[in-house]
């Protein structure tokens, strides 16, 4: 048993490892032995190459360090749920363990390569389960480093030189130095600007609602992201709503007018009944505004390009807050809440921070636009047209690539024509257009 146990365990730190394993254990080994709940006993003990945690930057440790096993990373349930504020609840009957923070809910069984989340049977990496560990005549529970921390919301790194697991809690600015914000671009005097987010709906105004997901929760969670996002990067910004409060939508307007923002932004999610398979993005800009045009294009492209979204066009409407807003304004449907793989898509975290990054590098872009030179072409006969106003856009001739879907399919009944914008896709549940 041990003899197969060992091969094993070598097998697994080749596979999981790769080639720098010979070198392994730069924190040295530490002998415990695993409970084996086939046997209902201690296997011998062995010699688990040590592993370094740390939580935030911060190293954390306890009576029970980190140790690989089955070439996975297992840490102390103690310590780990200490450290993220978790709180656990013991089931010694069924040799389960509880982990709950936040929404979520974990529930380990120990030896099982299976767990669940949120009531969902998973299948933990490479199969190695929670277990106890015997060391120094103790007792510890160890669970599987990254499905524990990640499952609760966290981003995981391992270092192979120094065998360091280390765990942050994740933030959205956390993220901005993240790989996937990398293509922001850089902002001109971003301190200058003033940008209006409007999170759509709110309150009592739920706007769609599919699958127990109300549009206002999405529209508050990627608006909150963008901010972070912008004031991060050193824009100052104004939310219309930071909770789940109604508002009305000439209050929208208004809260950008009174502040003289250089722009407003507002997030939706769309909703076309009866056609599940139609999904994408588009941007709303008020009829026949030049820099709403402009800016919903800008947007429209970041947009698809930081998410993958189906790129559905920009489209022009009368809504209220594109239409009484004196800036540059735009209204952005994320995607539709009807499609279930895009709904999915909508409720996931990553998700809704790359759609905040698109619209951030769209807000960054247009405005970075603005505070280049113009350039300047000579006119002889129209000299005032050799002085554009900042506020006039360059032309922008919004693409009229078709979309991969065929042009029936294209514009949906429920979705404004060009030439007849008067009703939007969510307009029964959000966007009254008076
Ligand atoms: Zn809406």
């Amino acid at each position: 048993m041990k003899r197969a146990l060992s091969l094993l365990f070598a097998l697994a730190l080749l596979v999981g490892l790769g080639p720098e394993v010979h070198a392994a254990a730069p924190n040295g080994f530490l002998s415990a032995a695993a409970y084996n709940y086939q046997d209902d006993r201690y296997d011998d003990p062995q010699d688990l190459p040590l592993v370094q945690l740390t939580l935030d930057g911060q190293p954390i440790s306890g009576e029970m360090p980190g140790v690989i096993l089955g070439g996975r990373t297992l840490a102390p349930l103690r310590l780990l749920a200490e450290g993220l504020g978790a709180e656990v609840e013991w089931l010694p009957d069924d040799s389960q363990v509880r982990v709950t923070r936040a929404e979520r809910d974990i529930l380990l069984t120990l030896g099982s390569a299976t767990a669940e989340v949120d009531g969902l049977v998973q299948a933990l990496p490479d199969g190695v389960p929670a277990t106890i560990l015997s060391y120094e005549g103790q007792g510890y529970t160890m669970v599987p480093a990254r499905f524990f921390s990640e499952t609760l919301d966290c981003l995981v790194g391992w270092d192979q030189t120094s065998y360091t697991a280390s765990v942050s809690q994740r933030s959205y600015i956390d993220q901005r130095y993240g790989e996937l914000l990398a293509p922001l671009e850089t902002p001109v005097a971003p301190q200058s600007r003033l940008i209006v987010l409007d999170a759509g709906h709110g309150g009592s105004a739920s706007g769609a609602y599919y699958e127990k997901t109300a549009e206002k929760d999405l529209t508050l969670s990627m608006t909150q992201k963008v901010e972070t996002i912008l004031n991060a990067l050193g824009y100052r910004t104004l939310m219309t709503r930071r909770e789940d409060v109604y508002m009305d939508l000439y209050d929208r307007a208004g809260v950008a007018n009174e502040a003289g923002a250089d722009l407003f932004v507002s997030i939706h999610c769309n909703a076309a009944d009866h056609k599940p398979d139609f999904q994408g993005t588009y941007v709303y800009h008020y009829p026949g505004s030049e820099t709403g045009k402009a800016l919903a294009q800008t947007l429209q492209d970041a947009i698809c390009a930081f998410t993958g979204s189906v790129d559905r066009g920009i489209e022009s409407a009368n809504f209220v807050v594109v239409r009484e807003t004196t800036m540059p304004a735009a209204l952005v449907e994320t995607g539709f809440m009807t499609c279930p793989e895009e709904l999915a898509r909508l409720r996931d975290e990553a998700y809704q921070t790359r759609m905040a990054q698109g619209i951030a590098q769209g807000i960054i872009r247009y405005l970075n636009a603005q505070e280049a030179p113009e350039p300047v072409v000579p006119a002889p006969d129209d000299p005032a047209s050799t002085t554009p106003t900042p506020e006039a856009p360059t032309e922008q001739t919004p693409s009229e690539a078709p979309s991969e879907q065929p042009p029936a399919e294209q514009t949906p009944s429920e979705v404004p024509a060009e030439q007849a914008p008067a009703e939007p896709v969510d307009y029964p549940v959000g966007l009254p257009l008076d």
